[in-house]
């Protein structure tokens, strides 16, 4: 770990982290900090006329282009889309990419999105984060010697969603679209499948948590408040 503290986030599918969190992640990366982007599951679904093993590679591809727009690192895992579990195998599998990683604050999905491998995705996590110190838990990696805090980013569209915390983006929006424009895969896919523009989402989404704590471009985030990992100390940038 470099003195600053690395930075985890991980989301179900490649692209949801962008969305959800890239202007906070851009942020710690100016600010010095090693920043990693798990994305569980190949997104072998996000697509329409293509085979799988193609979309996986695209998206493979996209992802580690995004993470290059701010020196980031981006790991892909080998679930595939809809077929993220709980159960103690993949509990253990996230406290090893948690102990590889050895960060300080931990992002990732609400308890309360929309699709099923965020949801599973959000309580993995939890389980996982709370035991990466463990000594006696083995797994590849070795045990990390701090509990790192938790933060759960925004859903999909601020749908039933409440921030406490917010992170001013406006200094970052640029890179967080540039991030986003990687994936040209799935800003193609869901205009035609959802009818939604992944460019559009972006803005308004951090124009609207920008109005709630005056800034011009915002991201929100609730904590994850559970013993003993909370400080009296504000941890976003
Ligand atoms: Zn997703």
């Amino acid at each position: 770990m470099n003195s600053k503290g690395n930075i985890l986030a991980i989301g179900a599918h490649p692209d949801d982290i962008e969305l959800l969190c890239g202007g906070t992640l851009a942020k710690y990366s100016k600010l010095g900090h090693k920043v990693y982007m798990y994305h569980a599951c190949y997104g072998d679904k996000g697509g329409l006329d293509k085979k799988s093993e193609e979309i996986i590679n695209e998206r493979r591809e996209e992802a580690n282009n995004s993470a290059k727009v701010i020196n980031a690192v981006s790991f892909v895992g080998d679930f595939r889309d809809g077929e993220v579990t709980i159960n103690l195998e993949n509990r253990l599998l996230l406290i090893d990419v948690i102990r590889q990683c050895d960060p300080t604050v931990i992002f990732t999905h609400s308890p309360y999105d929309y699709h099923t491998d965020h949801l599973n995705t959000s309580k993995l996590v939890f389980e996982a984060s709370y035991m990466v110190n463990l000594p006696k838990l083995k797994t590849s990696h070795k045990a990390t010697k701090i509990l790192p805090r938790l933060f759960y980013f925004d859903t999909i569209s601020g749908v039933g969603f409440n921030p406490v915390e917010y992170v001013d983006i406006t200094d970052v929006i640029d890179l967080k679209i540039k991030m986003m424009m990687q994936h040209k895969s799935q800003i193609l896919f869901i205009k035609k499948y959802h009818n939604v523009d992944l460019l559009e989402m972006i803005k308004i989404n951090g124009k609207y948590r920008g109005f709630q704590c005056n800034a011009e471009y915002a991201e929100g985030f609730v904590e994850c408040i559970a013993w003993p990992r909370k400080t009296a100390k504000r941890i976003l940038p």
